[in-house]
């Protein structure tokens, strides 16, 4: 593995051919390298010095990280907490923006995640089971102690507190966890005045992870939870959170928007391909224009 004198000051050390993984990561090892080198020329020719930012975390380079913990959280979703705790790091802390992913690697194959929280030194994720699926049914089976390796933070999304009265986060299975993220950081705040809804779409009752985050956050005066539910069931009763027995579609988008003011709503949009489309071009229909899609 390529080495790393932790400077943002000095030149971006080029990766070895063996920090690439060969799984068509997104984004690749080597195009996060030729931007930071874009950057650094930049700065250079600008004669700008950056303060160093004392961030365990470094995009071109993996940090080990140990299994702190697995749990199951719902019928098909997993909690993981890795940590970190390499000794010649102490006055380093982890720095990851809300809404920002990392890369996690292990076993030859790369696959990106979003944290839901992190301290100092540890991360939460949380990790969606698929049957099929090879990457998130080999972290169900990792034990405590197991290394990870991580490199990261990346993403665009920047949000300046109090910049907007209304945030709407539409999202879909997994897609929660970006969302999840910023909403936390906002209630969290006690500055912050911008209400929050955060609408989810999944399967089935079962399917629902962070249910008692989400109820947590539903005592907040300025957070709002709907979920839809696509397979009809009956009873579904979650204190705090508006449940809703169909799916998540055009009458809910804009019974959801209903009487928002287009100039000061941000809308947030995290799912598959096909709901990020579909949700993009229903709200830009209603003139919408402050849009954020994770994809
Ligand atoms: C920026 C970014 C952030 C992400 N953050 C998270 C996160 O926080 N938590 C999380 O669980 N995942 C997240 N993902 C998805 C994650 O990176 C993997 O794609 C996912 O875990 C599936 O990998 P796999 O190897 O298990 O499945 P694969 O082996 O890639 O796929 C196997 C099968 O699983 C099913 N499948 C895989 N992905 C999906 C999907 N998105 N929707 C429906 N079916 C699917 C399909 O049937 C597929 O054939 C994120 C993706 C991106 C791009």
């Amino acid at each position: 593995m390529c080495t790393d004198n932790n400077n943002e000051n000095s030149r971006p050390v080029t990766p070895s051919e063996e920090d690439c993984c060969h799984s068509a990561c997104d984004p690749c090892i080597f195009d996060i390298h030729k931007k930071l080198l874009e950057e650094y020329e930049r700065r250079k020719k600008q004669s700008i010095k950056i303060q160093n930012k004392p961030n365990i975390l470094r995009l071109c380079l993996y940090r080990n990280f140990v299994v702190f913990n697995v749990q199951e959280l719902s019928e098909c979703y997993i909690l993981l907490i890795l940590k970190y705790n390499e000794n010649n790091y102490k006055d380093c802390r982890i720095l990851i923006d809300p809404g920002q992913h990392v890369v996690l690697h292990v076993c030859d194959t790369a696959k990106p995640y979003t944290p839901i929280f992190f301290t100092d030194d540890s991360i939460e994720f949380l990790i969606r089971l698929y049957p099929n699926g090879k990457f998130s049914q080999y972290l169900k089976t990792v034990k405590v102690g197991d290394i990870i390796h991580i490199r990261g933070p990346y993403g665009n999304f920047k949000y300046e507190n109090n910049s907007f009265q209304t945030i709407v986060m539409f999202s879909m299975g997994s897609g929660i966890t970006p969302v999840y993220s910023i909403a936390k950081s906002i209630i969290d705040n006690e500055l912050e005045e911008t209400k929050v809804h955060l609408i989810g779409g999944f399967k089935n009752i079962s399917h629902i992870p962070l249910k008692r985050e989400l109820q947590t956050l539903s005592d907040y005066w300025n957070f709002q939870c709907t979920l839809y539910i696509s397979q009809i069931q009956n009873g579904c009763n979650l204190h705090g959170i508006n449940v809703k027995s169909e799916r998540l579609g055009q009458k809910s988008i804009s019974e959801t928007l209903e009487n928002k003011e287009a100039s000061t709503t941000l809308i947030l949009i995290c799912g598959t391909n096909q709901f990020n489309r579909f949700v993009e071009q229903s709200v830009k229909c209603m003139n919408y224009t402050h849009i954020h899609v994770f994809e």
